[in-house]
């Protein structure tokens, strides 16, 4: 199956929450979650109750949703963490965390995971001095990745995309030389369920069903 190409906002109305898959725009009064909290495609303004399983299923579709990851790699996410002797929902977060195009985002290279994930593809990024132009890329404690400004970016475009930098707090994990464009993976992720707004649990109980 492809990726969805449909309007991303439609992901945070069909969850009911604000996933920040836009950027900036997402902090702004034009956010579609702001503007009407309705599902998609309804004609009602009133949500419909949803079943246990609904809920279950919403949380992982957050989850999902917000890294930006198909659904047969999220369920292989899932058998990873399973294998790990810690919470399988903690491990789960960590090891979505770990993907390049999450750690080009986390650096505050760019405003969203979307665009991570289209500079990635491109090539833009090195991780210790070679070429990953592979989103999926799981990076490891002391891994340096750097941005390459290639040549058949204008200047212009170039300048566009880094200026600024960086564009939000750097977590701990994580160092940046904004001058250089590199950042340094310092240890394993350090990220928590609340700080995602994801139920964990849910997703275990989703996948244990
Ligand atoms: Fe979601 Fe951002 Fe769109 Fe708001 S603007 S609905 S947070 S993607």
């Amino acid at each position: 199956m492809g990726r969805y190409t449909g309007p991303v906002c439609r992901k945070c109305r069909r969850v009911g929450e604000k996933l920040f898959l836009k950027g900036d725009r997402c902090y702004t009064s034009r956010c579609a979650v702001d503007r009407r909290n309705s599902s998609p495609g309804m004609q009602t303004q009133k949500r419909r109750r949803i079943s246990d399983w609904g809920v279950h299923l919403r949380e992982k579709q957050k989850a999902r949703w917000t890294y930006g990851v198909f659904e047969q790699q999220f369920s292989n996410y899932f058998d990873l963490a399973k294998l790990d002797k810690g919470p399988s929902g903690d491990v789960l977060l960590q090891i979505l965390e770990k993907r390049l195009d999450n750690v080009v985002f986390r650096l505050a290279f760019v405003d969203s995971r979307a665009q991570a994930r289209q500079l990635v593809n491109h090539g833009y990024f090195t991780v210790n001095g070679k070429k990953v132009d592979i989103p999926s890329y799981l990076v490891k404690p002391n891994d340096v990745i750097a941005w390459v400004k290639k040549d058949k970016g204008t200047p212009e475009f170039v300048a566009n995309l880094t200026e600024g930098l960086p564009k939000r707090p750097v977590p701990e994990w994580l160092s940046l030389d904004v001058e250089n464009l590199e950042g340094k993976v310092l240890s394993d992720p350090i990220i928590s369920a609340e700080e995602m707004g994801i139920e964990t649990r849910l997703i275990v109980e989703f996948y244990s069903k």
